[in-house]
């Protein structure tokens, strides 16, 4: 074990396995775009963030950098704009004078940037093996076969997807092309609210996180978790029966955060125990068993909201990502601020994007090189703008 007193100060133990391994049992070769071309700095070197503030400065208006919340301190100090997915591609969309994008994110972030922004816009992913475990739970296979599942079983007309913006392009335009609307976890209640409402749908099909569906359902809709099923892609039907499909309200896909999913009911009781007056705030990409023993649930942008608006003296266990947690901490040194699990979590496809990354992307650019394009194939991208433009629609 190693010392680290500004994880300490969260209540976290560092670890010598300071990031979570994802993908343990995965295929390295499988992953994308591991190898950069070209020379990437070292990360010892001394000289990175001034190599990224100069390059940055030569490219001026011409380049804009957006920071997910979830991202390092080092990479977030040269963000243009921080945010949650959407408010980030939005943000891009609003600056066409900038023809390169430079996303310090994951892969689904940049592509619905590109999906959104124009078509002179270049948008860049650092480092392409940014991933996200959850969008990779669904492929588009897998989903048309549970759409083929959905369609066997005779209730495909009253069935609507709902995706969470934790998607990949090709699930965004399944959603598009089944009439469906993208939602992030601050509009998921409005978006379920409009396709049992004005959509007319009996059920929906939420990709591709569960928890965020069916925390939804039931602390927002007032469903029961009788009225949820979980539908696994690897098995045959799903797992269900042609009745469980037509009697669910929601059918959830079977994937999850790797990081939310970290946090159990213990890491709830615990904190209570040790922090006395504590109030557990979380995100609801966490299980079920967390939320509802939680006092505060809510996306990103309202946790930091939550923290920043609350009195000198507040005491909060936060569960999300530990960057952004320990970036809340640093900002409000009169209140508690400690992480809800006692172990280190970062996510570590977010921390793929490192100095050396953002430099070596910046570099290229202010060189005349454009590195680790994302582009969204355009019948893709089109039914993904259907998708989310709905998503843009809801009240
Ligand atoms: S925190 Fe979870 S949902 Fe977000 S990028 Fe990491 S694995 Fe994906």
């Amino acid at each position: 074990m190693t010392t680290n007193p500004a994880l300490e100060r969260l209540g976290v133990t560092a670890s010598p396995l300071a990031m979570l391994l994802l993908g343990r049992d995965a295929d390295p070769g499988s992953e994308r775009g591991v190898e950069c071309p070209g020379d990437l700095p070292p990360a010892a070197d001394p000289d990175l963030a001034r190599r990224a503030a100069a390059a940055k400065a030569a490219l001026g208006d011409d380049v804009f950098i957006l920071g997910h919340h979830y991202q390092r301190d080092d990479v977030i100090a040269f963000a243009d704009v921080t945010g949650d997915s959407f408010k980030l591609a939005q943000q891009a969309a609003a600056r066409p004078a900038a023809s390169a994008i430079v996303f310090c994110g994951v892969h689904f972030m940049a592509e619905s940037a590109d999906i959104l922004t124009a078509d002179h816009q270049r948008v860049i992913l650092p480092d392409l093996a940014a991933g996200c475990s959850m969008a990779d739970m669904a492929t588009a296979e897998q989903v048309e076969q549970a759409w083929d599942d959905i369609l066997d079983a005779g209730v495909a007309t009253g069935t609507v997807p709902v995706s969470y913006m934790n998607s990949s392009a090709a699930i965004k335009a399944f959603t598009g092309r089944h009439g469906g609307t993208i939602c992030t976890s601050s509009n998921a209640e409005r978006a379920l609210d409009w396709a049992f409402g004005e959509r007319g749908g009996q059920r929906v099909i939420f990709l591709p996180d569960q928890h965020l569906g069916r925390n939804t359902a039931i602390d927002k809709l007032g469903m029961s978790e009788a009225d949820c099923v979980v539908y696994d892609p690897r098995r045959p039907g799903g797992g269900l029966s042609r009745a469980q499909l037509r009697d669910a309200r929601m059918i959830l896909w079977r994937g999850h955060c790797s990081v939310h999913g970290r946090f159990t009911r213990e890491c709830v009781d615990e904190v209570r125990e040790r922090v006395p007056g504590v109030q557990v705030l979380v995100h609801p990409e966490c299980r079920r068993e967390v939320v509802s023993a939680a006092d505060l649930v809510g996306s990103t942008e309202y946790i930091i909201k939550v923290v920043d608006e609350a009195p000198p003296g507040s005491s909060f266990a936060v569960g999300t990502e530990l960057n952004l947690v320990q970036r809340l901490a640093n900002r409000h040194p009169d209140k508690t601020i400690v992480f809800l699990d006692r172990t280190v979590c970062f996510c570590s496809t977010m921390n793929r994007i490192d100095m050396p990354h953002l430099v070596w992307a910046l570099e290229a650019l202010a060189r005349g090189e454009t590195v680790n394009r994302i582009t969204v194939d355009p019948e893709v991208a089109t039914y993904s703008r259907k998708a989310l433009d709905q998503m843009l629609t809801l009240p």
